[in-house]
């Protein structure tokens, strides 16, 4: 395909390959950007098009670019330290990957999106060298303040020449939950190959497009998150840029993620069979067909649909409704549901860069969880449903007592 001019990458054509052979998976209708979190009540919210599509050539799954990085990405308030078991999850992998490489003092880790440094910072701790790089300037601020190395930039092949020249190759590169929110993963995927050597292992994480169907995750998508990996496309894209998919790990990270591990495509190196398996276990759900598919839109609307009549019934019961997780995917699913404001009171969230803002575009007020107590809800409804059994001890110990708790995925469940 040729004269992208007027088509648009991820809805014309596909952002790994440049197929246009992308078919509509699941399409939530026009939605606020989830993390845009004002600051004061807006009268209106601007409403981009949220369709994912999936390209029946590489298997990756996408949203169109219809809105800017800079918009996205500039005021990123999430701070992976404010999660206690992604932090735990951080400092088991340095622990088996400083193993596994036998990492030395003469060896740096490179890390795209450090974030805060909450992964780096083990790395320090063990007397291994690091270089950070966070384009959000007020995560990466905190990682400095820490004494750890970080480039605040957006990462590219152009970056990546930069850093090879000043640092060398490091002997192991990081890309966690980043590379579904880059534009153009093939520039981002040319990066990590020019600082690839025969000494440097990737490792890649990322939930898997397949969560979608299997567990009804379709409030993972949102603009920022422009790409759904499967191991099929890791593969292809890999593969263009000379690198080679050698194994597949299985985590129970956000909901389902994968572990990709990648090295320089030579002799020496051969896939190992967890690739194969991994492949085999998307294509026996069609994950690539347009039929599969199909179903999962359907059962997406009808769960939205009653998603909303849920809310407005216990609204006529006189309940009082209140959210726990200001996520991305908070926003995802009460918009798509069309949820109007007072259906749900509030939502608490711990994260203090979150507090006192409003997500759109109901104007939900997001809130401290300290102070659900003093506002009597009747249901708590946990939309971060990745860490609910987290939420759920902080309920059970110092939550609001005498309450009904839901979870929303993979369907609306009552769990307390
Ligand atoms: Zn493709």
């Amino acid at each position: 395909m040729k004269g992208h001019s007027t088509s648009i990458r991820g809805a014309d054509f596909c952002r790994a390959c440049k197929s246009d052979q992308l078919f509509s998976a699941v399409n939530l209708g026009a939605l606020p950007i989830a993390n845009e979190l004002s600051k004061i009540r807006l009268n209106e919210y601007d409403s981009f098009e949220l369709n994912l599509r999936i390209c029946s050539d590489c298997g990756l799954g996408q949203v169109a670019d219809v809105v800017s990085s800079d918009r996205l990405f500039t005021d990123y308030r999430y701070l992976s330290s404010a999660s206690q078991s992604f932090i735990e999850h951080a400092a088991n992998f340095v622990k088996n990957v400083t193993e596994k490489l036998s990492l030395s003092e003469n060896d740096y880790v490179l890390e795209i999106a450090s974030n805060d440094g909450y992964l780096l910072r083990h790395f320090i701790q063990s007397g291994i060298r690091v270089l950070g790089v966070e384009p959000a300037l007020n995560v990466a601020s905190v990682a400095i303040l820490q004494g750890i190395p970080t480039i605040t930039d957006f990462f590219g092949s152009k970056m990546a020449e930069d850093i090879v020249s000043q640092h060398g190759y490091p002997r192991l590169i990081i890309a966690n939950n980043v590379l579904a929110h880059v534009p153009d993963i093939q520039d981002f995927m040319k990066g990590i190959s020019i600082l690839t050597n025969s000494e440097t292992l990737v490792s890649i994480e990322n939930p898997r497009l397949r969560n979608i169907i299997e567990n009804n995750q379709f409030d993972t998508i949102y603009h920022e998150h422009f790409s759904y990996l499967s191991c099929k496309a890791v593969s292809e894209l890999s593969q263009k840029f000379g690198l080679l998919l050698v194994d597949v790990e299985n985590l129970e990270t956000h909901g389902g993620s994968n572990r990709y591990w990648l090295r320089i495509d030579n002799a020496e190196s051969t896939p190992l069979r967890s690739v194969m398996e991994e492949m085999r276990k998307d294509e026996a759900i069609n994950l690539f067909q347009n039929s599969a598919w199909e179903r999962q839109d359907f059962l997406v609307q009808t769960y939205l649909r009653e998603f909303r009549e849920f809310l407005q019934e216990k609204k006529s019961q006189g309940k009082s409704v209140f959210g726990y997780g200001a996520a991305a995917k908070a926003s995802t699913l009460l918009n798509a549901a069309r949820v109007q404001s007072g259906e749900i009171v509030a939502i608490a969230d711990a994260s203090p860069e979150k507090q006192e803002r409003f997500m759109p575009h109901m104007n939900l007020p997001i809130i401290k969880p300290e102070i659900l107590s003093s506002l009597n809800p009747d249901i708590l409804i946990l939309f971060v449903w990745n860490i609910s059994t987290e939420i759920l001890k902080w309920i059970e110990t110092k939550g609001p007592s005498g309450i009904e708790v839901w979870v929303t995925i993979p369907e609306l469940k009552r769990i307390l």
